[in-house]
């Protein structure tokens, strides 16, 4: 990757220092040369003679970037690490390896961990195991209820009080569906600006739910999953979110009439973010005709129609924001009939270049609103945009600008190949992407001014 050979392939050192991206295309725009020292980016300039004056004085790393997208670092609301308790699925470190290697520089990870995420204990665990990894930040969400059990609420303050300064709740894999408990945590994290991030499930209308409720399920035979059972959920959540005055965030959209409600609450000033899934954005239920469990997941792939009002949404920010639910899977738990395997899909080193398919190269999203969807809001939604967060060093979603925290991805928009597992960081392989193909590769990955990424390999 150095000027002097002029090649990508060629090793540079993986270490914090002095770097000049050469001829870089921020957000899709004209070459520029981007002066990355320390932890900062502190020089950019038009690619052709600015790059020799930013790089003046002392060593610097050059790389070549021609022809390549400079996006803010990815920031995802919505991984499982599954550490701890099920290492043997995913751990912070895999996890966060292939977030890197996915253009991720902040990871959101979710509390259904064994033990649950529900006390200051637990949440610094995994956020000093974040820190050890150091291919991306962690960013611990904390349960909502004690132990996932929908009963009584979990220790929300001492989580937001601890070193891993937890703002973001959910009892994400369970809804939280009792009403009153629902409001009493929406009170509760205002105190801090805290969000609950909702698993809209009605759970006795989706009671043995297989597959989306609908034609597929007849044709089947398997239980379906109405649309009304995420619709009701969220419809209430807005209402109750408006009523206390809190934030809610609305997990893993998956209907059109769920991006009805949404689109209605936030015309109200409601308070109400909302995210949607790569694979919802790519996949229909269709697919689950082959029985192939890789396609389960929860809440289920939906029809054509959904999936084209998902992207709508994405287009016009009713969905602020793209999250990957990134939820890994052991073969066992994949590799037996439907019925009996388990809810969830990988998707963190696939993210973008799904994005890029379903978004770009339909005309609906160009690359800086992408920076938005995947980056800009999600940090802003997971409070790593603050003073806050900017005291901790965990700043993320900021312009590709001198003055930012140096948190960035180079994406070569131009291949197009086959997705396959085998070669994923993650310790799973339950992508529903396998064999597809698809534009784009990630090409390096920066966190804070050091490389996690180089060359599409990690870095170190
Ligand atoms: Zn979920």
């Amino acid at each position: 990757m150095s000027a002097q050979s002029g090649s990508r392939r060629s090793a540079a050192p993986p270490a914090r220092g002095r770097w000049l991206i050469r001829g870089a295309r921020p957000l899709g725009e004209p070459p520029t040369d981007i002066l990355i020292e320390g932890a900062l980016i502190t020089g950019m300039a038009a690619s052709g003679r600015g790059g020799r004056e930013l790089a003046a004085g002392g060593d610097v790393t050059m790389l070549d970037a021609s022809d390549l997208i400079a996006l803010p670092g990815l920031v995802d609301l919505h991984t499982h690490l599954r550490e701890p308790g099920r290492e043997d699925a995913e751990t912070v470190a895999s996890g966060t390896a292939a977030a890197a290697l996915g253009g991720y520089t902040a990871v959101h990870a979710m509390a259904n961990t064994e033990p649950v995420a529900d006390t200051a204990g637990v949440v610094e665990q995994v956020w000093r195991l974040g820190r050890q990894a150091g291919y991306c930040d962690v960013c611990p969400v904390g349960a909502v209820t004690a132990g996932l059990d929908g009963s009584q609420l979990a220790e929300l303050g001492a989580m937001a009080d601890s070193a891993a300064r937890v703002r973001v709740f959910s009892d994400d894999g369970r809804c939280v569906s009792d009403a009153t408990l629902m409001r009493r945590a929406l009170e509760y994290v205002k105190a801090f600006d805290g969000v609950i991030a909702q698993h809209a499930q009605e759970p006795r209308l989706t009671q043995g739910a297989q597959v989306n409720e609908g034609e597929m399920s007849a044709r089947l035979g398997l239980a379906g999953w109405p649309a009304v059972a995420e619709e009701a959920i969220i419809a209430r959540d807005c209402l109750l979110a408006a009523h206390v005055g809190s934030a809610l965030h609305v997990c893993h959209v998956s209907t059109a009439g769920s991006v009805e409600i949404i689109r209605w609450a936030k015309s109200k000033g409601w308070r109400v973010t909302a995210e949607v899934t790569p694979h919802h954005l790519l996949l229909t239920d269709e697919l689950t005709a082959s029985y192939d469990p890789v396609f389960k997941v929860n809440p289920p792939l939906r029809t054509a129609a959904d999936v084209a009002a998902l992207r709508a949404g994405l287009a016009d920010g009713t969905i602020d924001c793209v999250a990957t639910d990134h939820a890994p899977h052991p073969a066992e738990s994949k590799e037996t009939e439907w019925s009996e395997a388990a809810f969830g899909m990988t998707g963190l080193e696939t993210a973008l270049r799904v994005v890029h398919e379903a978004m770009v190269s339909t005309g609906l999203l160009d690359w800086s609103s992408v920076a938005n969807r995947m980056s800009v809001r999600p940090a802003a939604i997971g409070r790593l945009s603050d003073i806050a967060a900017e005291q901790g060093d965990m700043r993320h979603g900021c312009p590709v600008a001198a003055g930012s925290p140096a948190n960035l991805v180079l994406y070569d928009p131009q291949p197009i190949r086959q997705v396959d597992p085998a070669a994923h960081a993650s310790r799973s392989r339950n992508s529903p992407f396998a064999g597809l193909k698809l534009p784009g590769q990630v090409i390096a990955t920066f966190l804070r001014g050091t490389p996690s990424v180089l060359d599409g390999r990690l870095a170190s």
